[in-house]
């Protein structure tokens, strides 16, 4: 489903990734853990363009997306992305923030748009804040209609650069709990997340970042109970 091979970036002179490779399969949900600065964010914004890779291929969904003849937003359109911010539009309701991207790319009629956003709300909880402004809603909340509004156009990838971090801890569980649902109906998943418990219970694999290299990438058993390289025992012990 992706496959990344000798992926280099740099920021000027700065190498920030030195040559990852990476394999996500159908339906397996993938977890990234490492230090601040490693190259978790830049990795994943590279794998729908969002940055531009120096070297190597990223290739998703057979589509190489490095390369500048392939059509990057049709592989964006089976991409969803959800930040640690939100990124919704505040100056719209609810409803709108599901249905603005169908209806601007015209992937679906306003009819469809709009029975599939609700559903989508059911889904995540919000149904009763179909007309709410964003700026009303809590942090876990923003964070669910961001997962909904990503999975409006229906992709078949989702990443997720550290969703709950910029949540109060007692909206956290709301928004690891669809995304566990998600991993059961089957969603191929890259989650950055701080989140170990959760990595233990839902992801296939999780894969550690160390300077721009992975350095592990292993059951989560095997990384939290017994990590070869000394970086993730150090890095483990200091956030479980
Ligand atoms: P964190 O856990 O703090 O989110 P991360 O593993 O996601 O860290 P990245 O955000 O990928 O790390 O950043 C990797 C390195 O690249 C950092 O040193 C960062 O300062 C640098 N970097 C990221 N984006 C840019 C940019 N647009 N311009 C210059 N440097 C950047
Ligand atoms: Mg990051």
């Amino acid at each position: 489903k992706i496959h990344a091979e000798d992926v280099h970036k740099s920021f000027g002179k700065h190498e920030v990734l030195k040559g990852i490779s990476l394999d996500v399969h159908e339906n397996e949900v993938v977890v990234m853990i490492g230090p601040s600065g490693s190259g978790k964010s830049t990795f994943l914004r590279s794998i729908n363009q969002l940055e531009a890779i120096n070297s190597g291929t990223i290739i998703v969904d057979g589509v190489n997306v490095a390369d500048p003849k392939s059509d990057i937003n049709a592989v964006r359109q089976r991409i969803g992305m959800v930040f640690q911010n939100f990124n919704l539009f505040n100056n719209k309701n609810v409803i709108e923030n599901i249905t603005y991207a169908p209806l601007t790319l015209k992937t679906m009629s306003p009819e469809d748009a709009y029975k599939k956003g609700l559903e989508l709300l059911e889904t995540v909880g919000l149904a009763e804040k179909e007309k709410s402004p964003v700026a009303q809603l809590s942090g876990g909340q923003k964070q669910r209609l961001a997962i909904a509004r990503a999975l409006e156009m229906n992709p078949d990838i989702m990443l997720f650069d550290e969703p709950t971090s910029a949540l109060d801890p007692e909206m956290v569980g709301d928004v690891l709990n669809v995304m566990r649902d998600l991993a059961q109906k089957g969603m191929t998943m890259i989650i950055v997340t701080h989140e170990m418990g959760f990595a233990r219970q839902v992801a296939d694999r999780v894969v550690f970042f160390d300077d721009g290299v992975i350095l592990e990438d292993d059951a989560p058993e095997t990384i939290f109970n017994n990590p070869t390289s000394d970086r993730a025992k150090e890095f483990i012990n200091k956030i479980i």
